[in-house]
């Protein structure tokens, strides 16, 4: 007998009919004797519309309520799949993120797991029932409702897996493994058998939504093998595990994120200190900063450029400007009409070219480049919004030459 962790994304979930399909997977596993954890997410777009209702209300919401509000979408899943459950003569349970343990910090919206005390889950597989857990969501340490994040029932699968010691953590959604590219966007798109850790963990983080990158993280560090596969059709998905580096690929994939902003702090002393004054105001609120770029000096004053995410845009350019004194700066431009993309693979670090190659596709297309960003395994470069898919295209096409 095996202990199963499966997850199901919002749109194999959307009605009464993909329940119907996602109750017989789970039933699958349980008459070959295994115990089973499903772990679902909200209904087709249902978090998105939570999230408009109360922008319907208020511009920026409360972070306490909103994750009262977001985190409702799973409860009503997990519901209802543990009522299929039932009426197919299994015995199942519904667990919300409290019932089942989560446990998490107090950062409202994108709440890390701090424990997963597993007693209850353990308890209602004692006695053989299916239990069903609603992803994304925990409560802190004055009970109080948090989120993990966008794509945050990922972790929520993992976690458990973890905890459990699970013989598989296994990812069902709507497309039937990871790509090359977002097949979405990209039509040649390769199917991938297996992905490294690493290299799911860049492109989950550069905008691959097919993972949450906080699940790669703890599916690495506790060492859970995961299978991204179709809710749909039966067939194997890609494995992301620990990968031998003969395996390593030049390029794994292409991700794009448009989730993205680019703020200049114009006109600043160039005088020492002043990256370490914009960069602690910035981390005080949280705000995670990704590619920085600083102009050389001239007349004494030069640029800051810096990307963020872009629901941090605002709060970013608020907290900067109310502290215009203290940095000092001529003016703040902010830009929300970019993408970046990125090119993940494990090969590259020892392979010289890969970003002329990158730079060459990009010039082909005729897309001008704002900013690069590299590492040893990744190239990042910020284009116009518009240029995303022509650009993640061009690259694609040069890489599969
Ligand atoms: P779920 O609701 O099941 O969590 P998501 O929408 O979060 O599903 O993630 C699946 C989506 O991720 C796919 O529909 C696909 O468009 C997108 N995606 C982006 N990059 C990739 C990639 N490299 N491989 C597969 N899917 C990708
Ligand atoms: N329902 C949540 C979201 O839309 C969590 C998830 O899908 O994993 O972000
Ligand atoms: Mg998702």
């Amino acid at each position: 007998m095996a202990l199963i962790i499966q997850k199901f994304g919002g749109s194999s979930l959307a009605d009464a009919e993909k329940l119907r399909r996602v109750a017989k997977r789970v039933v699958a596993q349980k008459s070959q004797g295994n115990d089973v954890v499903a772990v679902v997410s909200a209904q087709g777009d249902f978090t998105d519309e939570l999230i408009a209702k109360a922008k319907e209300l208020t511009d920026i919401p409360p972070k306490r309520e909103l994750d009262f509000v977001m985190s409702a979408g799973e409860q009503i899943s997990a519901g209802l799949l543990a009522m299929t459950l039932k009426n197919m003569g299994f015995g199942a349970v519904a667990l919300t993120g409290w019932q089942s343990g989560f446990l998490t910090d107090s950062n409202h919206g994108r709440a890390r797991i701090r424990r997963l005390d597993t007693d209850r889950i353990e308890l209602e597989l004692s006695k053989g029932n299916i239990v069903i857990v609603t992803g994304f969501q925990g409560i802190n340490r004055y009970d109080d409702i948090t989120t993990l994040g966008r794509g945050g029932s990922d972790t929520s699968a993992v976690a458990i897996a973890a905890a459990l010691h699970a013989d598989k953590c296994q990812i069902f959604t709507d497309v039937d493994g990871v790509y090359t590219a977002d097949p979405r966007i990209v039509m040649n798109a390769q199917k991938l058998k297996a992905i490294s850790y690493d290299e799911m963990l860049e492109l989950a983080t550069l905008g691959a939504q097919v993972l949450h990158n906080r699940s790669v993280e703890m599916a690495k560090k506790y060492n859970v093998p995961l299978e991204v596969l179709s809710s749909i059709e039966c067939q194997p998905g890609t494995i992301v595990k620990e990968v031998a580096k003969l395996e390593k690929m030049l390029i794994k994939g292409i991700a794009k994120d448009d989730n993205v902003a680019r703020i200049s702090i114009v006109g600043v002393q160039d005088v020492p200190g002043i990256a370490f004054k914009v960069f602690s105001l910035l981390a005080k609120i949280n705000v995670n900063i990704d590619i920085i770029l600083q102009s050389i000096g001239r007349d004494n004053t030069k640029d800051i450029t810096f990307t963020t995410a872009l629901p941090d845009m605002r709060t970013s350019m608020d907290i900067l400007n109310e502290n215009k004194d203290l940095i000092g700066f001529t003016r703040i431009a902010a830009d929300d009409n970019i993408s970046k993309v990125s090119v993940v693979g494990a090969g590259m670090e020892s392979n010289p070219g890969v970003a002329s190659k990158v730079f060459e596709a990009l010039f082909e297309a005729g897309i001008n480049i704002h900013m690069i960003s590299t590492s040893e395994i990744k190239i990042s470069v910020l284009i116009d919004k518009e240029m995303g898919s022509k650009a993640v295209n061009a690259i694609h096409d040069i890489f599969e030459e």
